[in-house]
């Protein structure tokens, strides 16, 4: 079910997530009479709207029209001191030299944009932005030029952050770091969810999937605010329908559709670049919370994440090696691990309350019917 939208407020708007914007020189800022009718769908369905911002001053017109929406904004590091909570974005060396604005205001989440090349010094940027996020989102923007050389130096980065984050914790301030703390707290399956969560109006009018489908093609899009919205194979974009990513327990893993659909030409399954990132974190997070759990009193409150001997599910899924029901075993430990400690009447109780059937299919596979004349 949709409960929000994204806004692109002019087509050279800041990217926040690892999509490039295209044709940076053709702007295009959204004309006000689409503005209103957004406004107006968005009120209507009670959906809430992120608006993406660009360089671009929007009138006081288009801001009162924003205004009237519950909404986030997300917005380039040069509007800092402008907006006020709002999700700024730093994207590259420029911004990362003009971070000092960020001071003084209230701590907000602020997106950092990376690229392989730049991951050499994420440990020493993390560092220098504490104090002045309450949550960073890390965001990697090109995940199909990993390497196996790029994705050690992640992993190194990786450890630095924790060791950085780790501090910060035994001070007491529990700061977020999205490749690191995420998966430390979630129990689920938490993803980015476009389609399912979440459409994009583009400054064209047309909805689309999430941004990056926008930049890719213009015509990738699901049709227009008017028109009742049908997405093509829907539901391979949800978890259910992705074979991989269900046996998974990189919670926190963006499951990025469209990279998805870029680097696999399958909208439900990942590339072997995202599992390892994603696989990575959750090392970092493992090795995380063995650091900071027990000096902060969180071992007892946050379920233990287990060592994998895995940094790609694919691998195990295509292992000949393995029979199917040791596959069955293994991931089943895996996603079980949050729910070891429930007792079993505790355990059917939240399952009956979640689904009344579930409880019927378990009888039916673990209580045969008996057949009397049957003595064996
Ligand atoms: S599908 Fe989600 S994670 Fe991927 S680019 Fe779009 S918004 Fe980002």
């Amino acid at each position: 079910m949709i409960d929000y939208l994204i806004v692109i407020l002019e087509h050279d708007c800041a990217p926040f997530c690892c999509y490039d914007v295209m044709n940076r020189n053709r702007n295009e800022l959204i004309s006000l009479d689409l503005l209103k009718k957004i406004v107006n769908y968005a009120i209507r369905d009670r959906l809430s709207v992120n608006f993406l911002y660009g360089g671009t001053p929007l009138s006081p017109e288009h801001e009162k029209v924003i205004a009237e929406v519950e909404h986030m904004k997300m917005a380039p590091l040069s509007h800092a001191g402008s907006y006020e909570n709002t999700v700024f974005i730093i994207d590259g060396e420029e911004d990362l030299r003009h971070v000092r604005v960020l001071d003084g205001g209230d701590l907000n989440n602020v997106i950092l944009r990376v690229g392989k090349d730049d991951l050499g010094s994420l440990g020493a940027t993390v560092k220098s932005l504490i104090g002045r996020f309450k949550r960073l989102n890390v965001i990697i923007k090109d995940v199909d030029r990993f390497t196996e050389e790029a994705f050690s130096a992640y992993e190194s980065q990786l450890e630095d952050v924790g060791a950085i984050v780790g501090e910060e914790y035994r001070k007491g301030n529990f700061v977020e770091v999205n490749v690191l703390s995420d998966r430390v707290f979630l129990t689920n399956m938490n993803n980015c969810s476009a389609g399912t969560r979440h459409l994009t109006v583009a400054p064209n009018g047309r909805l689309y999937v999430c941004p990056a489908f926008y930049y890719e093609n213009e015509d990738n899009s699901l049709g227009d605010l008017d028109d009742r919205v049908e997405i093509k194979n829907a539901r391979l974009l949800e978890l259910e329908y992705a074979p991989i990513c269900r046996n998974c327990d990189a919670w926190h893993c963006r499951r990025c559709v469209w990279l998805n659909d870029a680097l696999t030409s399958e909208l439900n399954t990942p590339s072997h670049q995202q599992c390892v990132l994603a696989h990575l974190e959750r090392e970092a997070s493992r090795k995380f919370l063995e650091r900071v759990g027990a000096d902060i009193g969180i071992n007892d409150r946050v379920a233990p994440i287990p060592k994998l001997d895995y940094l790609d599910p694919f691998d195990i899924i295509t292992n000949r090696s393995v029979s199917p029901e040791d596959r069955e075993r293994h991931f089943a430990q895996l996603l079980s691990k949050p729910l070891e400690d429930l007792p079993v009447t505790e355990l059917l109780r939240q399952i009956y309350r979640t689904d009344p059937k579930m409880l019927t299919r378990l009888k039916e596979q673990n209580c045969a019917v008996v057949d009397l004349e049957d003595k064996e």
